[in-house]
């Protein structure tokens, strides 16, 4: 089971991504536990004011620390061990190594949601925690970046895909960009599907699908070969390849 809390402004932008589809089965299931947070349940003012503007001047505004403290607080106050996650552009790059990392996690997940200019930056100061960014690029919040992590993530917990071995196949699992996928008809506006799929011929199909993965990588993202661990039938299907284009 995967345990995650978020903190957050905007409660509303993370609850229904989590009433839907795998995110709502694997709740259901059992194997995740979300808790969402409204951070200005953890203000003292009567304006429940969770930002104010930057010291030194400038544009925008920052989220205070107290709240985000007083809602840490709170979480630990459960008992239960957590691991805090700074959501940031920041940070280290979330990648799929991450994602596995995370759904074996006993601790609870705390993702921080930033906003505006982000946090006020005691609280890097001042909790144990990690930045983790979705990209190099910024976005307006938090909220998408923990829901990306906690969505990739709860994909490595046993029981919530239907079929387990997906996951393993994936693009990123390995080194290697996942093969092409076809579903029915066999035949759509002229296109064909690639005939050994039908061939029933499970060797064939696998040897198949190994090629393409290797073709899309080299296609797409040549940059993750020099990472790849060749096995004695990568070599001889690179070796295929590089005839075929000769
Ligand atoms: N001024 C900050 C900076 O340049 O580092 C950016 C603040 S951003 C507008 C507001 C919040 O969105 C951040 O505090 C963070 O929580 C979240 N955020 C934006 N881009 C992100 C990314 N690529 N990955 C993770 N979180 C991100």
């Amino acid at each position: 089971m995967m345990k995650c809390d978020v903190i957050t402004l905007f409660p509303e932008m993370i609850r229904p991504v989590l009433a839907q589809s795998m995110l709502k089965r694997a709740q259901e299931k059992g194997l995740l536990d979300v808790r969402v947070h409204d951070l200005r349940d953890f203000t003292e003012d009567k304006h429940r004011t969770a930002d104010d503007h930057p010291y030194g001047g400038g544009a925008g505004m920052v989220l205070k620390p107290e709240p985000i403290f007083r809602a840490v607080d709170a979480i630990r106050a459960g008992g239960e061990p957590v691991r805090l996650i700074l959501t940031s552009p920041q940070g280290r790059p979330f990648t799929q190594q991450l994602a596995f990392e995370f759904s074996q996690e006993p601790r609870r997940l705390v993702f921080i949601c930033g906003r505006y200019e982000g946090v006020d930056e005691r609280v890097r100061e001042g909790l144990d925690l990690e930045e983790v960014s979705i990209g190099d690029y910024v976005l307006t919040g938090g909220e998408l970046p923990a829901l990306v992590m906690m969505d990739s993530a709860v994909r490595w917990v046993p029981g919530v895909l239907g079929d387990p071995g997906s996951a393993k196949e994936d693009s990123f699992a390995g080194t290697l960009l996942d093969y092409p996928h076809y579903t029915r008809p066999a035949t759509f506006r002229g296109l064909n599907i690639p005939e050994v799929l039908m061939s029933g011929n499970h060797e064939a199909i696998r040897n198949w699908r190994r090629k393409q993965a290797l073709l899309n990588t080299i296609k797409k993202r040549p940059d993750l070969l020099g990472k790849l661990d060749c096995t004695e039938e990568d070599r001889r299907i690179l070796k295929e390849l590089n005839q075929e284009r000769k």
